[in-house]
């Protein structure tokens, strides 16, 4: 591994940022969404030129995937804008997304060079769908992740895990991998302001496996230094699942990864207190590349400080950060 600009402390060197385009969002999930959100102006954020132009600062210090994400990615006007300009840049580029738009911008993703897609999907029933994301759309996301492999694209699915919502699916959406290559990624229910979280409510990785295994038979995958999951297949199925356990088992120590909000701060850690106002100084015309650099250095060694390793005692409202659609997931 080669040590860039963007090593911190603790020798983690980043080369994988993620880019929030809005904060907006067409969905509004229970566990992501604080009800009364408020939206950011939209002269606050990131213009398409500012964000290739500080793309590209990045890219220079070693950054070679960049993920689109938000808020809802792809309800921003000139998302096209965007994902052609930064196809332009020599990273691998990709998104998290809702599914809900996708249809409507499978084209220019892949004019825009991407082979992967990360589509959030909670539940297989239209009834929950409608109840946890307070939108009826359930059949347009399973279509568009049906369209994306068509296509060709490495779909992963993201699917929180919360008790008493969707632990008795977790079957269901394994034996989606069965016949389609798709990856599905359980992850634990994380705390955040005003997302009604309860450690009681994380449906973590040990009970996921354990209903898993008393169902199929399981074997472990292979995990990479900077993957945040911990990845399985059912023997004889065609895609895998895995599990993303940032609250039981929190996967800091081979962390790659670098966060600019839609208003252009920037965050080393999804739960980092701190955040490095970056467009401000660049509207200004200053050097960035030293608050680059110093946010990186000042990356703490887990979960942004702030976690408890017992999760089940934590209060969510006394951690200081910003709502999930507010950061970038
Ligand atoms: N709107 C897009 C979407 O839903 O995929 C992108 C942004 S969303 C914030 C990114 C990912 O974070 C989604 O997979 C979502 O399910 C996940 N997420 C949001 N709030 C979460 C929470 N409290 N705990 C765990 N995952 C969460
Ligand atoms: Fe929107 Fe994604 Fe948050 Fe759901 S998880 S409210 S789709 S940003």
């Amino acid at each position: 591994m080669t040590s860039s600009m963007l090593t911190d402390t603790f020798n983690r060197n980043h080369h994988y940022l993620r880019i929030s385009l809005t904060d907006v969002c067409n969905f509004r999930c229970l566990y992501c969404m604080p009800e009364d959100a408020q939206f950011m102006p939209s002269a606050r954020l990131m213009s398409a030129d500012e964000i290739e132009q500080i793309a590209r600062i990045f890219v220079a210090q070693g950054v070679d995937k960049i993920r689109l994400t938000g808020g809802e990615p792809l309800v921003r006007k000139d998302a096209a804008d965007i994902m052609r300009r930064l196809g332009k840049l020599p990273v691998e580029l990709t998104m998290t997304t809702n599914g809900m738009l996708l249809h409507q911008y499978v084209e220019v993703m892949q004019e825009a060079g991407m082979t992967s897609v990360n589509i959030s999907l909670d539940t297989l029933q239209s009834q929950k769908f409608l109840q946890i994301t307070k939108r009826d759309a359930f059949y347009q996301v399973r279509q568009n992740i049906d369209l994306m492999l068509e296509k060709g694209f490495r779909v992963k699915v993201n699917c929180v895990a919360l008790r008493g919502w969707n632990d008795d699916e977790v079957i269901d959406f394994v034996c989606l991998t069965k016949e389609l290559p798709l990856h599905i990624r359980f992850i634990e229910f994380m705390p955040f302001k005003g997302n009604q979280w309860a450690g009681a409510s994380v449906y973590p990785y040990e009970e996921l496996i354990q209903q898993i295994s008393a169902q199929f038979d399981i074997v472990k995958l292979k995990d990479e230094l900077h993957d945040t999951t911990r990845k399985f297949k059912v023997i004889g199925h065609t895609g895998t699942f895995a599990v993303i356990t940032t609250m039981s088992q929190p996967f800091c120590s081979g962390c790659n990864r670098l966060r600019l909000t839609a208003d252009g701060k920037m965050k080393n850690c999804l739960f980092s207190e701190n955040e490095s106002d970056i467009l401000g100084p660049f509207r200004r015309g200053e050097d960035i590349l030293t608050i680059i650099q110093q946010n990186v250095l000042d990356k703490k060694k887990e979960t942004g400080g702030q976690l408890l390793r017992k999760y089940e005692d934590m209060d969510s409202e006394k951690i200081v950060n910003r709502s999930m659609v507010h950061i970038g997931g």
